[in-house]
């Protein structure tokens, strides 16, 4: 008999990616596998369950491929929040600081409508600094954030914290000390 495997046994560290001394989280393969990519949004979607949701907003890159999964389950729409320069309509734009430098995340003005309520996704929570980006993207536009999840949580980098201690409610399937 096998064991059933959790959404852990699907994802991949890859050591020094991109950097050396960094262990790369690689959800690839959780994607990759059939098994790994109905389990991943399901358990995701679970906390939110009976809660209207309008509609799911997604971080680049990983966070499109859950966000389009989730938003079909959830028969809402998606929203992209893009890196600078990619979209091609108006869009509005929030800067946020990056281990070396800054980034600066954007989305389409007309994306999100007031009141609408958003579930965030992304693939990895680490210092928050995307999260709280996108949150304040969905914010600006006067979109309520339901909840932020990700696949995994790495707690030392205060990411949870962070959202936590701004009063958001956040979700993660596996974490790494
Ligand atoms: P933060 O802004 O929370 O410091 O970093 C989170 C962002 O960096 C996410 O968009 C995530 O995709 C990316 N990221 C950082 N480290 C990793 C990692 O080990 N694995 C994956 N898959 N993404 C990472």
């Amino acid at each position: 008999m096998t064991a059933v495997k959790s959404v852990a046994d699907y994802i991949r560290t890859i050591a020094d990616f991109p950097h050396e001394g960094i262990m790369f989280r690689d959800v690839t393969t959780l994607f990759a596998d059939p098994r790994g990519m109905r389990l991943c949004v399901d358990q995701m979607l679970h906390p939110y369950a009976g809660e209207p949701i309008d509609k799911v907003v997604g971080l680049e890159a990983r966070g499109f491929i859950l966000g389009g999964a989730i938003a079909h389950q959830l028969g809402t729409g998606f929203v992209p929040i893009r890196k600078k320069g990619k979209l091609p309509g108006t869009v509005i734009s929030e800067a946020y600081t990056l281990e070396y430098g800054e980034a600066i995340m954007e989305v389409h003005d007309d994306a999100i409508q007031p009141g609408e309520r958003i579930l965030l996704v992304d693939d990895l929570l680490a210092t928050g600094g995307t999260a709280e980006a996108g949150i304040k993207l969905v914010e600006r536009l006067g979109g309520v954030i339901t909840g932020c999840a990700f696949i995994v949580d790495l707690p030392d980098l205060g990411g949870r914290k962070r959202l936590e201690g701004l009063g958001f409610d956040v979700h993660a399937l596996v974490a790494y000390e």
